[in-house]
């Protein structure tokens, strides 16, 4: 049985930033290579396991929680988990770091303006308008990240490349992560 351990690759950034595209790409990549992989996503998973937390910062931290345990379990089985989940302060990315034996901070960077723009849910008209509180990059901080292990950007790169990013360093962490595809 395999009992190799997988990597947590935890896509951090706006809304809109591109962590959920940037992760369903590097994930059918590990696939590709053999890898069992899982996605995590912050959105899908606020329907199931989280369903019912709000924006609080409370509530928030109790989500991460929640995606941490859940990561934890799939990845000590030698799943590799793909997190994407706005994960916008840093007591909660140190949480995950703590309890995850291989976590990979992965920012995923975009202007603001330029998450805005593209407005993919519609959700930043709505916080601009005030219907929503608690808005992170609007109404709710975003703490950036200061220490990454990987910084990838989406308004100046492109999927392809940002994901070629993400796959040379787990190659050059393979022997530390387990998780060369
Ligand atoms: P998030 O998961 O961070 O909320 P999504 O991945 O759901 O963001 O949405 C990002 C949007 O930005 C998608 O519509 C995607 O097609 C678009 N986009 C444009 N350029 C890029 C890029 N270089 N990398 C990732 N997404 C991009």
């Amino acid at each position: 049985m395999d009992r190799q351990r997988g990597s947590v690759l935890w896509f951090t950034g706006l809304s809109g930033a591109g962590k959920t595209t940037t992760a369903r790409q590097v994930a059918t990549a590990l696939m590709d290579a053999g890898r069992r992989v899982e996605m995590l996503d912050g959105d899908d998973l606020r329907e199931t396991i989280c369903k019912g937390l709000g924006f609080s910062r409370e509530e928030r931290i109790e989500n991460i929680k929640r995606i941490v345990y859940v990561a934890k379990l799939l990845s000590r089985n030698g799943v590799d988990v793909l997190v994407s989940a706005i994960t916008p302060y840093r007591e909660m990315r140190d949480y995950a770091r703590s309890h995850l034996p291989t976590f990979v901070e992965i920012y995923v960077q975009c202007p603001l303006g330029e998450c805005e723009r593209r407005d993919v849910k519609g959700l930043y008209a709505k916080a601009r308008r005030g219907e929503l509180a608690h808005f992170t990059g609007i109404s709710d901080p975003f703490e950036e990240p200061e220490h990454p292990d990987i910084t990838i950007c989406t308004s100046g790169f492109t999927i392809q490349r940002n994901c070629e990013t993400v796959l040379s360093w787990l190659q050059g962490q393979s022997q530390l992560m387990n998780a060369a595809p």
